[in-house]
C-alpha cells in the first residue's frame, strides 16, 4: 500500500500537504479525507504523500511546526 506501517499506525497522525493549496495540515490517518482549513476544499488522504507522523496529536503538532519553519528558512 504504499505507507511504511511501521510508521503510520491504526491512530497515527499524519502530516500532508494541501494539493490545492500547499498548506501542512495534521490528518488522522484513520479517515479517508480531510477538508482543509485554509482552502476549504477537501481532498482523499489515500492520495497524498504522508510527508510525517506522530503516535498522537502533539506529536504531530511538534513535527508540524517544525517543518513549517524550515519552509520558513527558504
Ligand atoms: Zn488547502
Amino acid at each position: 500500500m504504499g505507507l511504511k506501517s511501521s510508521a503510520i499506525g491504526k491512530e497515527a497522525y499524519g502530516i500532508v500537504s494541501c494539493p490545492y493549496c500547499k498548506s501542512l495540515l495534521i490528518a488522522d490517518t484513520g479517515y479517508r479525507s480531510k477538508s482543509c482549513f485554509h482552502c476549504g476544499k477537501r481532498f482523499q488522504l489515500n492520495d497524498r504523500p504522508v510527508l510525517g507522523s506522530g503516535r498522537n496529536a502533539r506529536e504531530a503538532r511538534e513535527l508540524l511546526s517544525k517543518m513549517k519553519a524550515q519552509a520558513d528558512q527558504r
